[in-house]
């Protein structure tokens, strides 16, 4: 029998996430899931109750894991949210809670599951960005400055963790269907859609199986990537 490889997602409770929790359960692996609210039961799945916007909580939630795991094959930086507003009104709340959730919770999974994998010699981390980041979008100014800054992030991770046999990629998702963008009316989804050259908005487990592939050993080559999983939006 193959050893048992480990993954650590944030927000695996719901959308993406939770897409990306069921792709790595189907393919073997133990995951552990931070995020505030539980996900389904499996026998594989750890739920570890966790507040991504503050510091302490993922501190802790990061050493519940190193110590129910022992070790870490991939991480899964998933969580994330908006606050939608023009420049001229966003509130320092809606800019501070996104870039905590958004970017400064990235920092500090990394800052210490890279030091897990740097000492395995072996890992695969995936941060999940946007084509906001790489595109931009009016109302989004704090949501796209967490978004590219993931992108600036990770290449500066891929570069620093090469040498241990550490890879770190990052998925840009398009449009996709999740809680995030349910709240959009029918007009300006179908809007959207003629802005896709695949003609459709996405599905969370069609980013769930671009992370499954650069967790994989088929990835074994590609570091310091972004992959957009956009339909060909971005391109
Ligand atoms: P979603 O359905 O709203 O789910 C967000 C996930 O993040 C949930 O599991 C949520 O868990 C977790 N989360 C949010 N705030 C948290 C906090 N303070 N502490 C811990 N966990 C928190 O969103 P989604 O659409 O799946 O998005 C997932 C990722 O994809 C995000 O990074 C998003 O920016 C990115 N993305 C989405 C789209 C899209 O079209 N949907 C496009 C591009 C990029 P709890 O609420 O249980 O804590």
């Amino acid at each position: 029998m193959s050893e048992q490889k480990h993954a650590l997602v944030t927000g695996g409770s719901r959308g993406i996430g939770r897409e990306i929790v069921k792709v790595l359960l189907s393919e073997g692996y133990a995951v552990w899931s931070l995020s505030r609210s539980k996900s389904e039961e499996h026998e594989n799945l750890h739920h570890v109750g966790c507040d991504m916007a503050d510091r302490s909580s993922v501190e802790a939630a990061l050493e519940t894991v190193i110590k129910e795991a022992g070790t870490l094959d991939v991480l899964v930086n998933n969580a994330g949210i908006t606050r939608d507003g023009l420049i001229m009104r966003m509130k320092d709340e809606a800019w501070d809670e996104v870039l905590a959730v958004n970017l400064t919770s990235v920092f500090l999974t990394c800052r210490r599951i890279s030091r897990l994998m740097a000492n395995q010699r072996k890992g695969s981390i995936i941060n999940i960005s946007s084509v906001v980041g790489i595109m931009g979008n009016g109302g989004q100014t704090n949501y796209a400055a967490s978004k590219a800054g993931i992108i600036g992030f990770s290449k500066s991770l891929a570069r620093e963790l090469s040498a241990r046999n550490v890879r770190v990629n990052v998925i840009a998702p398009g449009f996709i269907d999740t809680a995030m963008t349910e709240v959009l009316s029918e007009t300006i989804r179908l809007q959207i859609a003629t802005q896709i050259p695949l003609g459709r908005i996405g599905k969370a487990e069609e980013v769930a199986n671009a992370v499954a592939f650069l967790a994989s050993e088929k990835a074994s080559y590609i570091t310091g990537q972004v992959l957009a999983v956009d339909g060909g939006m971005a391109m």
